[in-house]
């Protein structure tokens, strides 16, 4: 079996219920076609651009591309770095 849309196993005090979980949002699906969609549909980092700094080492606003081409800037405001 392929990694995408992998099975879990049901612990041995639970019903036998087959789940097909998403590895990368972590849902949880009945059809293991839904969970390989749900994967496909996550975009992927193709690459990463650095924007601004402040003080801190890592910068404080990166330019963030993605397998469909589109870029998104993403904000460090949490990180505290
Ligand atoms: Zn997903």
């Amino acid at each position: 079996m392929s990694k995408r849309g992998r099975k879990i196993k049901p612990s041995a005090a639970s019903p036998p219920l087959i789940f097909y979980r998403c590895p990368k949002c972590k849902r949880e699906f009945n059809v293991r076609q839904e969970a390989v969609q749900c994967e496909a549909g996550h975009l992927r980092v193709v690459s990463a651009r650095e924007v601004q700094y402040t003080v801190k080492p890592y910068p404080f606003t990166v330019e963030v591309a993605f397998n469909n081409g589109e870029k998104r800037i993403y904000r460090a405001e949490d990180l505290g770095g």
